[in-house]
């Protein structure tokens, strides 16, 4: 390495660690618990103690239920641990095409394509659809526009940074406002509409049926990121386009499978031709690596489950139903609806929820602070996440809890 070489990453170094302290000293970093126990249980183990776990996403118990670790071994003992490539060179096993299938199914939808992350499938998704790499170039460079919600997660955001198209934020639900911003552009400019199905940290649905009705009147491709939709609303777990009955209005499902479905990885599914167009053009799915056929073996069972067992979305439900009537009942300012099972307990302050969040911790609640970036500052909460397995017991201590901090800390 040269001098002047030297020098440069020296600096480069010093810089780096000005920011960390910058982060430590403004208590913003999350803090790291080392779990000993499976994660997404009900009750977890930390440093040899006992925690409620109440921030998992595994909605439905489907992680660690027999059937699918069963199915997970099999697979395992088949296809060995990782997928040797892409599917594009020489990863694409049959069981990953039974777990597009499976996927698509739920969803009800045409066809599914997938991917070892959510986060994956929507860096795939704008740049496949809107800078087309082949055919005759419909679109100029740009002329495409991404009508995105603003609230939309940090994974849409980058999928949209990605594609040359331009981006308009829309206030968040108001379909005024977005129905304002479409007729900015004419309709020579292809369109594209983004928004979450369930937005968890605030408790709510998309206005998804107007959001529809735009889409069709200004001709614009409509995407649902139901990562935390998908498993739990709708009658077979389909999620918010089952739950709305929006199959012939909504073009593209994007999901994750590591929430209610217990696993990890992501899909996006629609139409027969528009899945079979990304599987050449998505960049994440051609570059690098297959779904393992451990995980698919797995999902594929969870899925079964998530669509036979409707009782696990009831108890979901109820848990949720639970948690919020009593929360709200102790003088908590519970945010969002019944319509999704997930409480978020308003605290405004950031210092004020992060203490919040460790006395939960000292009191053997697990249940972190969520506050900015993920949330505008001065809007912190703590996103009470329930799961179908929880006990009646479970739900009656968190609330304890939450009661003596609450009071404790002059929030109720
Ligand atoms: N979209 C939303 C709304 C999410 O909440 C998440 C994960 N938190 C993702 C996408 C990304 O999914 P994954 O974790 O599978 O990468």
């Amino acid at each position: 390495m040269t001098r002047g070489v030297f020098v440069q990453e020296t600096h480069k170094m010093q810089r780096d660690l000005e920011m960390l302290a910058f982060i430590k000293h403004a208590n913003i970093a999350p803090t790291f618990y080392h779990i000993e126990s499976a994660g997404t249980d009900p009750e977890v183990t930390i440093e040899g103690k006992p925690y409620l776990m109440f921030a998992s996403n595994n909605y439905l118990g489907l992680s660690t239920r027999p059937e699918v670790i069963e199915q997970a071994w099999k697979g395992l003992e088949k296809h060995g641990l990782g997928p040797g490539g892409s599917r594009f060179l020489c990863g694409n096993i049959i069981v990953l095409e039974e777990l597009d299938c499976a996927i698509a199914d739920l969803v009800g939808m045409e066809d599914a394509i997938t991917f070892p992350t959510g986060y994956m499938a929507n860096a795939a998704i704008f740049k496949a659809l809107l800078d087309p790499l082949f055919g005759p170039l419909p679109y100029r460079k740009g002329a495409a526009v991404i009508f995105s919600d603003e609230y939309n997660h940090g994974t849409i955001v980058d999928g949209c940074r990605l594609s040359y198209a331009q981006k308009v934020p829309f206030k968040h639900n108001d379909v005024n406002d977005l129905s304002k911003k479409l007729k900015m552009f004419s309709a020579r400019n292809p369109k594209m509409i983004v928004t979450e199905g369930v937005f968890t940290p605030d408790g709510e649905l998309s206005p998804l049926p107007e959001i529809v009705a735009l889409a069709e009147q200004y001709r614009a491709i409509l995407m649902v990121d139901d990562a935390h939709g998908v498993g739990v609303l709708g009658h077979q777990g389909g999620g918010t386009v089952e739950h709305f009955g929006l199959h012939n209005g909504v073009d593209i499902i994007m999901g994750s499978f590591d929430k209610a479905l217990g696993g990890v990885g992501g899909f996006l599914a629609g139409k027969r031709e528009i899945i079979e167009y990304l599987r050449i053009v998505a960049r994440p799915y051609v570059f690098s690596s297959a779904v393992p056929g451990v995980l698919a073996s797995g999902l594929i069972e969870s899925i079964r489950l998530c669509k036979e067992e409707t009782q696990l979305r009831t108890k979901l439900f109820q848990n949720a139903s639970y948690l919020r009537t009593s929360l709200n009942r102790e003088g908590f300012r519970i945010m969002g609806t019944e319509d999704v099972p997930v409480v978020p307990v308003f605290l405004g302050d950031e210092r004020r929820a992060i203490v919040f969040a460790e006395k939960l911790f000292e009191n053997g609640v697990f249940s972190p602070s969520f506050r900015w970036p993920a949330v505008p500052k001065g809007k912190s909460r703590i996103r009470v996440t329930p799961m179908a397995t929880h006990s009646e017991t479970h739900l009656r201590r968190a609330v304890q809890v939450f009661k003596k901090v609450g009071k404790e800390l002059g929030v109720i």
